[in-house]
């Protein structure tokens, strides 16, 4: 048997992705051989398991492999055949075909094409997905747009990523979303996408002021911004872990957003609300005038409103409420405040900042009316 086993050797490579796992079975190889640290993605341990083959570490026993995999989806949770899956622990594949399923699937491809036409994705960007039962996950397959998604594209996991029902390999970034179903119980519905004005602020490291529009306050309020990890990685599912007890939407660093809701419809406004505030506040920049704020004291009327309708925000908190002003009104006609987690802005700093700016402002002016 060990004479027959051929090898694909990709312990040079930082990450094995699903075109190295579709070219390890094109070759024949039975194992694929990774560095230490390898990045094993989802969607290609999946593949891998679903065509026996075996991935192995150095010259450990592949055994040991599928124990150390960062991914959660060992081998025994595919039929070796590729089509049928296995239903590991207490998660029920029928859930994937009952009335209510084939309803969210409809929703989740309705969603999808909102996105799209909203071009909040991109290519095959952007995953949704639905808590349909305790360890039942409804989510988009990888690799295929959202434009064009038909609700037999969907996949069934459980809450550790294994797949159990649907023909097409689930998202790459499922991790993320069931990182927020094991963290938040409310949480029925996560968006995941990349819409341009959001993602700008994501990438730079800046989070949009309170208090500007209603809307914004009312279904998402502060925004957290949590740091950059490589996507569909375990690390990078974790990296929302702090925020998203109090915070319905998170900036993704460098990447985009995450959006939970008790729908998927609503999951999906959230991803809107946020992305049109950002894109006003950008346009209200170019204006030259400076952005007025609605007072502390009708922000706390729509705070009130916001608890009515059951949606989180940091500053329900009594804690944070003392440390944290409704608005962040400190920061003269900011569009963008600092990093920060959605408890508390350092303003100081942020004034150092501003004062540093205007200091180089002054200095190129003196020079250039010096130079005169
Ligand atoms: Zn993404």
């Amino acid at each position: 048997m060990k004479s027959e086993m051929k090898s694909i050797d990709l312990s040079s490579q930082k990450l094995v992705a699903m075109r190295d796992a579709q070219n390890a079975l094109s070759t024949g190889a039975s194992r694929v051989v990774i560095g230490e640290n390898c990045v094993v993605t989802p969607s290609a341990r999946d593949f891998l398991a679903q065509h026996n083959i075996a991935l192995a570490v150095g010259d450990k026993p592949t055994a040991l492999v599928t124990q150390k995999a960062s991914a959660p989806v060992p081998a025994s949770s595919v039929n070796a055949d590729g089509g049928k899956v296995l239903a590991r622990g207490a998660a029920n594949p029928k859930l994937f075909y009952t009335p209510e399923a084939e309803a969210i699937k409809r929703e989740i491809c309705t969603v999808g094409r909102k996105l799209w036409m909203r071009q909040f994705v991109d290519g095959n960007g952007g995953n949704i997905s639905y808590r349909i039962g305790p360890n039942e996950v409804i989510c988009t397959p990888t690799l295929i747009s959202k434009f064009d998604l038909m609700p037999e594209d969907l996949s069934l996991v459980d809450l550790e990523g294994n797949q159990i029902a649907g023909t097409k390999a689930r998202t790459s970034e499922i991790l993320l979303h069931l990182e927020i179903y094991k963290a938040v119980p409310e949480a029925k519905s996560c968006v995941h996408c990349h819409p341009p004005h959001a993602t700008a602020y994501a990438i730079t490291g800046r989070v949009p002021p309170n208090l500007v529009i209603p809307e914004f306050e009312v279904f998402i309020g502060k925004v957290a911004i949590s740091p950059y990890e490589t996507p569909g990685t375990a690390a990078f599912a974790e990296t929302v872990l702090p925020y998203v007890k109090e915070h319905n939407t998170v900036l993704l660093s460098n990447h985009g957003i995450i959006c939970w809701g008790d729908t998927v419809t609503h999951a999906e406004w959230y991803a809107e609300v946020l992305e049109t505030y950002c894109w006003t506040l950008l346009i209200a920049s170019q204006l030259g005038a400076p952005i007025s704020h609605i007072s502390e004291q009708k922000g706390a009327d729509l705070l009130a409103i916001k608890k009515r309708l059951g949606l989180p925000d940091a500053r329900f908190n009594t804690l944070n409420m003392k440390e944290c002003q409704l608005s962040d009104l400190e920061v003269p006609n900011a569009i963008a405040l600092r990093p920060n987690t959605g408890e508390c802005n350092d303003s100081k700093a942020t004034d150092a900042d501003l004062e540093a700016l205007i200091k180089s402002v002054t200095d190129a002016v003196m020079g250039a009316i010096g130079g005169k």
